[in-house]
């Protein structure tokens, strides 16, 4: 089971974590953020540009590659931009226009493409109510004081916890000794810190492509799910054009009928989104409206 206690970041962090101070301190980022975009708001999507990533010692690498991570460092330097300039606004990295190579008909999706960030032409044709998630969890030992935070997975059983790590290490230690105990505290004794878990705003909305629309595939019923999360929460309508850029992820189907199914569907777990198409070009249909 993997437990998380806060230490200093590894190098590879410490190296993201520069990379990205040296964006927010070059000449045009920090102009946008004294600008105070998204004061006042309780969370902000803070929009960076794909190409300038390149720029910083292999973050555009190091967020395709590494996506997680990478922004979970992003978001931590942005929040110190942020708290420097007296904001206690939550801002979140959004990278925007992703390079025509990464653009893909969502129709065309594979389970091959899972976890792959691409770039899709959509138009919503339904979104769901808003709903909360799990994100983290947070527990605790009620023997050693210990405190770790959990990273949850969306739409799946909520992770177990069974011991604490620093309990059972001093009982696997002492085991290893001349002269082992023969009493020891119940490593099992935790409880969650409900009050400290941390929650996440969700929607699903259901999109076609311009494509679908044209070769029937919408009319015959036929849609994509894409989830967003954070700011992106509530700001979406039917018939919204829109590019998602998103992370190819699937989940089990609705309507399985045994609980292990192995059958999976394709989803998109949205990172930003861009308002109009990015590469499909609309025919311009008012000339006909206007005829008939
Ligand atoms: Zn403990």
């Amino acid at each position: 089971m993997k437990q998380k206690t806060p230490t200093e970041p590894d190098e590879d962090s410490q190296s993201t974590l520069e990379s990205w101070r040296l964006l927010f301190e070059s000449e045009v980022y920090k102009n946008d953020l004294d600008a105070l975009p998204g004061i006042g708001e309780p969370v902000f999507g803070f929009e960076v540009e794909w190409n300038d990533l390149a720029k910083y010692d292999g973050l555009q690498v190091k967020f395709s590659e590494n996506m997680g991570p990478t922004l979970f460092c992003g978001n931590q330097v942005l929040k110190e931009q942020y708290t420097d300039r007296n904001m206690s606004t939550r801002p979140v990295i959004r990278v925007i226009n992703l390079p025509s190579n990464r653009s893909y008909e969502v129709s065309e999706l594979r389970m091959r493409d899972r976890t792959r960030l691409l770039t899709f032409d959509g138009v919503v044709v339904s979104t769901s109510p808003i709903i909360g998630w799990l994100k983290t969890s947070v527990h605790k030992c009620n023997d050693c004081d210990s405190k770790w935070t959990i990273e949850e997975r969306l739409a799946r059983p909520r992770e177990k916890v069974k011991y604490c790590r620093t309990c059972l290490d001093i009982i696997l230690s002492n085991m290893d000794t001349k002269k082992p105990k023969s009493y020891h505290k119940d490593p099992t004794d935790i409880s969650m810190v409900t009050e400290e878990n941390y929650y996440e705003d969700v929607q699903y909305l259901e999109i076609v492509s311009p494509t679908m629309l044209e070769n029937g595939m919408a009319e015959n019923g036929e849609s994509f799910q894409v989830v967003v999360f954070d700011e992106n929460v509530g700001q979406f309508a039917k018939s919204d054009c829109l590019t998602i850029n998103a992370v190819v992820a699937v989940d089990p189907l609705i309507n399985r009928d045994f609980i292990r199914d192995t059958r999976r569907m394709i989803y998109l777990r949205a990172h930003s989104v861009e308002e109009g198409f990015s590469n499909y070009i609309e025919v311009d249909s008012s000339e006909e409206e206007s005829l008939s």
